[in-house]
């Protein structure tokens, strides 16, 4: 069994954490938090053993009832690989620990590409992550453009992409952020840091983005234009998306238009916490002006890089041979196949 450490038991972790636990070849050895929370409670609940960034704080965990195992140095003591999903530009500073007690360790898109001098996507590059001591998972927006331009450029080749990103303003349980009543330019200039964040894990790839925030909660959507370098029709890149395990197709006859039907709908599938870990495609949105292929795509910011952390563990702990073996384990043990 691969002993994986949770550093930062927050909106990424603590799926990270359930994901873990729910693989026949992973077990969770500890989740630290820096505060008593109501995440800390369900680590207790869950029976993680729960760590603590600074251990004078032990007091204040146990007057709110909450178990403490120790200091996240002793976790790391127990793990043969760390997640870090502490906030972004918090887990760099972890480096240097993990370097100390020698474990592997994966950040968070967070993070910039070079706290690992490795980016990753399970479905893109899923080998050249095999053995490293250091890794990066990158962000959702990232991991969501990364698994459609690779499928496209392997059957295709993509000669360019340009994107646009509508941004959720907020996770749900974040009170204090926004916007609540308008739409902000996420940056003014172009392009956004997402296109160079693609290329830290398809660097051929010519791509330009844009990027807005607005108020909502639930899942960015993507307006994506590919130009191919061969022809391809509607048919061909719809059943591309059918076979792929990450590539979700939202069907004309759902009659879902928004991310919040697809909220409803992943909560009546069963998912946990409405959690979609595929990209969610709209069939219809699929077009072609030319070779230039267009679509619409909503991205679960808090879901899609739960399942690549899980593979990326296994690619560094050589725990299976390839993505295609790593995907099919982790969508099984999550009891999902893409919709
Ligand atoms: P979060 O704030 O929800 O959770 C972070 C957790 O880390 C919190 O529980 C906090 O208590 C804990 N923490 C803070 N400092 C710590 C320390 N020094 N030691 C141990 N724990 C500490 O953040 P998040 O949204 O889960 O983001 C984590 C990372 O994942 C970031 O790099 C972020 O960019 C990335 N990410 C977030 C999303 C998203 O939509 N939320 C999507 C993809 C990637």
């Amino acid at each position: 069994m691969i002993k994986v450490a949770i550093n930062g038991f927050g909106t990424i972790g603590k799926r990270v954490a359930d994901a873990v636990a729910a693989q026949p070849d992973m077990e969770v050895v500890g989740v630290s938090k820096t505060r008593p929370s109501a995440e800390a409670y369900i680590a207790n609940q869950r029976g993680y053993p729960l760590y603590i960034a600074e251990i004078n704080k032990r007091k204040a965990f146990e007057d709110a009832g909450i178990e403490v195992a120790g200091d996240v140095t002793e976790m790391i003591k127990h793990a043969d690989i760390v997640v870090d999903a502490t906030p972004g530009g918090v887990g760099v500073k972890n480096k240097k620990l993990y370097e100390l007690y020698g474990v592997k360790a994966l950040w968070q898109g967070g993070e910039d590409h070079e706290v690992a001098g490795f980016s990753f996507c399970s479905s893109c590059n899923y080998t050249e992550a095999k053995n490293r001591q250091f890794v990066r998972v990158v962000s959702c927006n990232t991991t969501g453009l990364c698994r459609i331009i690779q499928a496209m450029d392997e059957k295709f080749g993509v000669e360019r992409v340009r994107a646009t990103m509508v941004r959720r303003g907020s996770d749900p349980g974040e009170v204090k952020k926004g916007p609540v009543d308008a739409i902000v330019l996420n940056p003014v200039e172009i392009p956004s840091h997402h296109g160079p964040d693609v290329q830290t894990v398809l660097p051929h790839i010519d791509i330009t983005t844009m990027a807005m925030i607005v108020p909502t909660t639930f899942m960015h959507m993507h307006a994506v234009q590919m130009d191919l370098r061969s022809d391809a029709t509607r048919e061909e890149v719809l059943e591309i998306i059918e076979k792929h395990p990450r590539l979700g197709l939202v069907r004309k006859g759902t009659g879902i238009t928004s991310t919040a039907e697809l909220k409803e709908f992943a909560q009546d599938m069963g998912r946990r916490r409405a959690d979609l870990y595929e990209n969610c495609i709209f069939a219809e949105s699929i077009g072609f002006v030319g070779r230039e292929l267009f679509l619409f795509q909503a991205i679960h910011q808090e879901a899609d890089v739960v399942v690549e952390n899980v593979d990326a563990i296994r690619a560094m702990m050589n725990g299976a041979d390839d993505a295609t073996t790593s995907i099919a384990m982790t969508n099984r043990a999550l009891g999902f196949t893409a919709i």
